[in-house]
């Protein structure tokens, strides 16, 4: 496998997770909002696990390297931009 993730791109994306999570985590009055809070926390402990396993970053379904930039703006994002495009979430549709 290539250097795709540093140490320090590893210790800045477990920074960006850990933040988001605790900003999710605090209390929310309407539990719809708690609901969706509680699906990104799940979503976002399990992209601590890839990070922490080395499998953060790398697009699930074609393993091609997501990039920082689709990271940054999906946090929890666990496919590239080509295979999200296949799955659905069509524009338009
Ligand atoms: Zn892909």
């Amino acid at each position: 496998m290539t250097e795709y993730m540093g140490p320090e791109d590893q210790t800045r994306f477990s920074g960006l997770l850990r933040e988001r999570r605790l900003r999710l985590l605090r209390p929310i009055g309407a539990s719809a909002a708690a609901d969706a809070a509680a699906e990104e926390v799940k979503a976002l402990e399990k992209a601590l696990h890839r990070l922490a396993a080395a499998e953060y970053g790398w697009c699930d379904l074609c393993g091609a390297e997501m990039g920082y930039a689709l990271l940054e703006r999906h946090l929890t994002a666990i496919s590239c931009a080509d295979c999200h495009g296949l799955e659905g979430d069509r524009p338009g549709s």
